[in-house]
């Protein structure tokens, strides 16, 4: 199986010094496009639903389809919610399988959001689910908006060197979001990242960094963020943006008598699979699961990162969905007697 949690993800992003893609599903036709586009590219991905999109897609119905394609494939797949607003949204997604989960309590004043993550960390901990959390404030608007306006980077929420130390130390957290000048959405000018700030955060942070918001970002800014500690990158907006263009270029050029919705379809996820693959390669994971590379879990190289039985991925995630099952039950119910 080709599940893994996130954690052990960006434990080999960080030692080999790539970032691994994150991108958003929001229609069932993503799931296949994306980790084909992985396939293709040798090159482990995470796949995400941010909550915000559960207007689009149902996390109970959508989850068995990702895990069942997931574990068809021999590239490491980390299963990710993306900016869970609440504990409730948290444990639905561990009850339907996640590998991984951001928690974003940005919007909190600092203590709040130390407690709230750190009670994350605890029950997802429990089960070997990794966890995601925001120190700062990602501008702009939620991500893939019908009609999204362009966002400037605010300097009063960026995230604070010495607040984020205490923040990974306080909460146990596997993965940090950061905010250094990067928005979700579009950006309104080109996008000015604090790569100052991204390097002290990353001195004093142990856990492996995020970047939100990678839609235009310029290649070399992305490889430099990705030098000074950036393991995982969230991208959507573009390659929405580009699947819509590639389809009005299609009924309004190419084949304006076109009647046929599957061929229709089938124009835009060949966008997103071409712009995901260009990602893949700039963000430095492009034959990452390469027989010479480092990582490849059906290899018998001694030096793959995941030769260690305790990082296989099947050892360490998800085997154990009865114990999960009754974690959280036992989780929900201490919520609903006000025990928690
Ligand atoms: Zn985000």
């Amino acid at each position: 199986m080709a599940l893994i949690n996130l954690k052990d993800l960006l434990k080999h992003a960080r030692d080999n010094r790539y970032a691994v893609g994150a991108f958003n599903i929001t229609n069932l036709g993503f799931i296949d496009t994306l980790i084909d586009a992985a396939v293709e590219e040798r090159s482990p991905i995470i796949l995400q639903i941010a909550e915000v999109h559960l207007r689009y897609v149902n996390l109970e119905e959508i989850a068995p389809i990702i895990i069942s394609a997931a574990k068809k494939v021999e590239i490491p797949v980390c299963f990710h919610l993306d900016h869970g607003q609440s504990l409730e949204t948290v444990m639905r997604a561990i009850r339907a399988g996640f590998t991984s989960v951001m928690f974003d309590g940005s919007r909190l004043p600092l203590e709040e959001n130390i407690a709230a993550t750190r009670e994350v960390v605890k029950i997802a901990g429990a089960v070997n689910i990794s966890v995601e959390a925001e120190l700062g404030n990602v501008g702009g608007e939620v991500i893939g908006e019908v009609a999204p306006t362009a966002h400037a980077a605010s300097e009063e929420f960026f995230t604070n060197v010495a607040e984020a130390e205490r923040f990974v130390r306080e909460t146990g957290i596997d993965a940090l979001a950061v905010s250094i000048g990067n928005v979700h959405g579009f950006y309104k000018g080109d996008p000015d990242l604090d790569f100052d700030r991204l390097s002290k955060i990353s001195n004093v942070v142990p856990v492996p960094l995020v970047l939100h918001g990678g839609s235009g970002i310029s290649d070399d800014d992305f490889r430099k963020a990705i030098s000074l500690g950036i393991c995982k990158i969230n991208f959507y907006t573009e390659m929405s943006a580009g699947a819509v263009a590639r389809v009005k270029q299609y009924l309004l050029k190419e084949k304006p008598d076109v009647t046929s919705i599957p061929d229709v379809i089938a124009r835009a996820f060949e966008e997103v699979k071409n712009i995901v693959k260009k990602r893949l390669e700039v963000f430095g994971s492009k034959d990452m699961c390469a027989p010479e590379k480092t990582l490849c879990f059906s290899c018998s190289d001694s030096t793959c990162g995941f030769s260690d039985p305790k990082l296989k991925p099947g050892a360490t995630t998800f085997l154990y969905q009865d114990l999960v099952d009754r974690i959280t039950q036992e989780v929900i119910s201490s919520i609903k007697d006000g025990n928690s």
